[in-house]
């Protein structure tokens, strides 16, 4: 069973129990100008550094809406699915209680979860705190808060090995009882858990990391495959920004 319930009025975010599921049958819920809301989606809305999904809504009667970027709404829990422009036709066919399907550009979301997966490798080969992140499909980047040098070979090289040694990931959901209950677990974590809302979804790379995230990763260090430090720079005295890219080509795009 699943712990991930969300409250009155969000959205059941599919995507926080598998980020693998590409699609799902939903209701819509509202339509606004700053988007479609629906009462389940698997669609990441662009959070905790990470871009969000792109993909597109199809209605029974086959009309598509294209989706260009997904955000949080106003409050808690609310997904936000942003529509490409020049779409009000199509959209006019989007109300409350229609049923729509969703799906997930897969081919966009698998690069932001092998780019986000080996964030968590990158916090493992460099023991500073974070200050910045974001991950797109093309590049990432992630701020360390720290003075001293970054040496770009032994980071590929660290990088390949955990891609190599093929590390399993996954997730857990800890009640913030659990976690007061035992302090050698949030010792052991590259970030401190938040409190408040009563729970912590933790992000385990096995034997490499652990920390409080609720991005999307994939399900072991190998499928990260080819990823490699691009840049390193020295962005004040007290930050250095590590740039990651792609090894391969871009299929597709
Ligand atoms: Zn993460």
């Amino acid at each position: 069973m699943s712990d991930n319930v969300p409250r009155d009025g969000a959205t059941v975010e599919l995507f926080r129990d598998d980020a693998r599921r590409v699609d799902c049958e939903a209701v819509v819920t509202g339509v606004d100008a700053r988007g479609v809301r629906l009462d389940r989606t698997v669609f990441y809305p662009q959070g905790g550094g990470q871009a969000g999904d792109a993909g597109e809504l199809v209605t029974p009667g086959g009309v598509r809406i294209a989706i260009a970027d997904t955000r949080k709404g106003e409050n808690a829990g609310e997904v936000v699915h942003v529509p490409a422009p020049g779409q009000d036709d199509a959209l006019a066919a989007l109300v409350p209680g229609a049923r729509v399907s969703a799906r997930i550009d897969w081919v966009r979301r698998h690069r932001h979860m092998r780019f986000h997966t080996a964030t968590h490798l990158l916090c493992a080969l460099v023991p500073y705190p974070v200050d910045g992140c974001s991950i797109t499909a093309d590049y990432a980047r992630l701020d360390f808060h720290m003075s001293e040098p970054l040496d770009k070979q032994a980071l590929n090289e660290g990088l390949a090995r955990l891609v190599r040694e093929a590390h399993a990931v996954s997730h857990r959901w800890i009640t913030d009882e659990a976690l007061d209950a035992h302090p050698g677990l949030v010792r052991s974590m590259s970030v401190q858990p938040p409190r408040g809302t009563g729970r912590v979804r933790l992000m385990e790379v096995h034997g490499v990391d652990l920390q409080p995230c609720g991005g999307t990763h994939v399900a072991n260090t190998a499928e990260i495959g080819a990823v490699l430090v691009t840049k390193i720079e020295k962005k004040s005295a007290m930050t250095r920004r590590v740039v990651l890219g792609f090894a391969e080509p871009a299929e597709g795009r």
